[in-house]
Parts: C-alpha cells; sequence; structure tokens
C-alpha cells in the first residue's frame, strides 16, 4: 500500500519526483494532436461570408505561407486576421481537402 502510494509521487515518463521533473512543462507535439478547426462565418458580412481556418499549428510565417497556398489553389482571395484565415467564400470542402493532403488533422465546425 505505501509503496503505491509513493509510486503515485513519481513521473511515469522519467521516474522522477514529478515535484522536480520537467516533463509536464514541455510542449507536447502540438502539430499532431491539435486539429485545425474549418468552420464558416456569415454574420455581419455581405453574401456567402469566409471559410475561417483557425487553431493552426503554426507561427505567424507559417499561416501566411498557408494563406497564399489555399487562396492560390482555390482561385479566391483571403486575409489573415488574428493568427487565423479567413478564405472568402464557402469553401470549407475543398479548403479540409486541400489541409489534409497536405497532412493536417481537420476538424470540421459549426454548421
Ligand atoms: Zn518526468
Amino acid at each position: 500500500m505505501g509503496q503505491d502510494n509513493w509510486r503515485k509521487l513519481l513521473c511515469p515518463k522519467c521516474k522522477q519526483l514529478k515535484s522536480t521533473c520537467t516533463c509536464s512543462t514541455e510542449p507536447s507535439v502540438p502539430s499532431k494532436s491539435t486539429a485545425i478547426r474549418v468552420g464558416r462565418e456569415t454574420k455581419g458580412r455581405r453574401g456567402k461570408g469566409v471559410t475561417t481556418v483557425s487553431d493552426l499549428p503554426l507561427d505567424e510565417n507559417g499561416i501566411t505561407e498557408l494563406a497564399t497556398k489555399l487562396k492560390t489553389r482555390l482561385g479566391t482571395g483571403g486575409t489573415v486576421k488574428d493568427g487565423r484565415i479567413e478564405i472568402q467564400g464557402d469553401h470549407r470542402d475543398r479548403i479540409i481537402q486541400e489541409l489534409e493532403s497536405l497532412g493536417y488533422r481537420v476538424k470540421r465546425a459549426g454548421g
């Protein structure tokens, strides 16, 4: 019994005391575990609205690069705003396809 309690204090990864180990503070591969959210927004916008791509596991340069790639592939306009991509029109299916072909995990959000 006493040994089980003792074991709970140890990190299962490095076998060090949890209070001293650094495993939990290290970033845990966010790019693989996080799914990109692809949604649509029509509120306050004229016409078809925009397709939004958020929760991107990329830095600002990466996001801008991806936005350019998507705009080129879809032949439509778009912007990068607050760390997310907005593509003009409803292109969710195409964008999900493109992102998946690039190796990203994608989650469709909203209706
Ligand atoms: Zn540890």
